[in-house]
């Protein structure tokens, strides 16, 4: 009997480490929105209706957590010309001070700073805000993974 709970537990970690990977492609954070892949706590990118982008930050539990010392810089390389976007602190997230330029299916770096001596790590968004029919998180966020 104890061998038995031995294998099935192995086999569990197993399949959930399995399910982890798979995951590691595109994954959705609460908001529906892009997670990126930074150390914890993780940054969610999403797009709001008025196109402003808001940073939400996830615990390794997926839990949201209050943003501390991150700092945030969008360039938006838009069909009129980059645009570079700061983000200011408002509550527990990060919020850019401006909306995404006009357009979609460009791309969106994201520049972001765990702490204010962290170096900057840039995460490269393809901007596209039409909802995907199959996973119904936007394209920029979609996690079908069928490549
Ligand atoms: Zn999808």
């Amino acid at each position: 009997m104890k061998t038995l709970t031995k294998t099935l537990t192995i086999g569990m970690l197993v399949l959930g480490m399995n399910l982890t990977q798979a995951a590691e492609k595109v994954t959705a954070g609460a908001k529906g929105g892009r997670l990126l892949g930074n150390e914890s706590p993780r940054a969610e990118f999403f797009v709001e209706k008025d196109r402003t982008v808001t940073l939400t930050f996830y615990g390794a539990d997926m839990k949201p957590v209050p943003a501390q010392d991150q700092s945030a810089t969008a360039i938006a390389e838009a069909p009129a010309g980059k645009t570079r976007i700061a983000f200011e602190k408002k509550g527990d997230v990060l919020v850019s001070k401006a909306p995404l330029p006009a357009g979609e299916k460009y791309t969106v770096v994201l520049q972001l700073r765990q702490t204010a001596e962290a170096k900057p790590r840039n995460f490269r968004i393809p901007l596209n805000t039409a909802i995907c029919e199959q996973c119904q998180h936007p394209e920029y966020a979609c996690t079908c993974h069928d490549d």
